[in-house]
């Protein structure tokens, strides 16, 4: 496992205000790595992300079994952070059975009609098992907070688009959060934090690649022109809403295998800090398991 001091310093720190620039998005986090060099640190991060894969394949049939706790893991970040490559690469070992991946996109008419956390309620997951929110509620104070024009086709009451209004959006997240947590569910939430250099190289790379342009979408350069104020819109919302129950951890995302290495290492963990246990077996149960035994045994 990575060292927990090298982690705390991911950890959005709860009541302070952060500046992106602060964050690291390379490889060398720390004068031991830089010197250890970058085919060293990949080659380790590589062996760290394969024990920490079958440590998760094992812990979810624990979680499973225990059936008290669910997680919910966050994935947040601009086009081409690496959210879809993360959960591949870190959730492949997972049985399917316990665990859920949620993508979600511009929300529909119908979940228009609704209040914003209304679509992500249903996909909470169930106690025992993983889910995994591809994007989430947060874009709900990023997209319409960089291009306020969104609100006015969303039959909202007056005061939208007030200090107020994303205020109120900030506590309902919390209170979403904490009413979940107090309930069992581990929140666990990770913005994938690139440079806008790199994202520029990934989208060239969409762009030159033919089996990747599905992935392309025209969308995506015209949200880079407001790099800025998403990185500020991101800021504000992790300042709001990182706290011990639920916090933010900012993932250095410029190289691949980083990113992937760190969240699985922060979600193993995080569940194994649990009082996970196999449920017990009581005496009652245990006599009538003796007397099944014998019975089939006898056949
Ligand atoms: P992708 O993740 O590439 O499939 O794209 C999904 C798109 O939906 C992204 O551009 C998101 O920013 C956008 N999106 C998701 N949720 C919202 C939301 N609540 N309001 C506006 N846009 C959203
Ligand atoms: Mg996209």
């Amino acid at each position: 496992m990575i060292k927990e001091k090298y982690l705390d310093r991911l950890i959005v720190k709860p009541g302070k205000t952060l500046s992106l620039t602060d964050f690291n998005t390379g490889w060398a986090q720390s004068e031991a790595l830089r010197e250890a060099g970058k085919n060293a640190v990949k080659q380790r991060a590589a062996e760290l992300l394969e024990e920490n894969r079958a440590a998760l394949a094992e812990a979810q049939e624990l979680l499973w079994a225990d059936k008290r706790y669910s997680i919910l893991v966050i994935l947040q970040g601009m086009d081409t952070a690496g959210k879809d490559g993360t959960i591949k690469h870190v959730m492949s070992g997972v049985n399917p059975q316990g665990c859920q991946v949620m993508s979600f996109g511009i929300p529909t008419k119908y979940e228009l009609d609704h209040t914003f956390l209304w679509r992500f309620w249903k996909h909470m997951p169930r106690r025992g098992e993983i889910g995994i929110f591809n994007r989430s509620y947060y874009e709900d104070v990023l997209v319409p907070k960089v291009h306020p024009v969104i609100l006015e086709g969303q039959h909202l009451p007056p005061g939208y688009g007030s200090d107020a209004f994303w205020e109120a959006r900030y506590e309902d997240i919390r209170a979403f959060e904490r009413h979940h947590h107090q309930n069992g569910t581990i929140i666990l939430k990770f913005f994938l934090n690139i440079s806008k250099k790199e994202q520029k190289e990934r989208l060239l790379s969409r762009l030159k690649t033919e089996k990747k342009h599905w992935k392309f979408s025209l969308s995506d350069l015209t949200e880079r022109q407001y790099w800025n104020h998403y990185q500020a819109a991101y800021e504000e919302a992790m300042f709001q809403t990182s706290h011990g129950d639920a916090p933010w951890h900012v993932i250095p995302a410029d190289y691949k295998w980083v990113a992937r290495t760190l969240v699985a290492d922060i979600i193993v963990r995080a569940i194994s800090r649990l009082d996970l246990r196999y449920p017990e077996t009581s005496v009652e149960r245990m006599k009538e398991i003796e007397k099944a035994r014998i019975q089939l045994e006898s056949e």
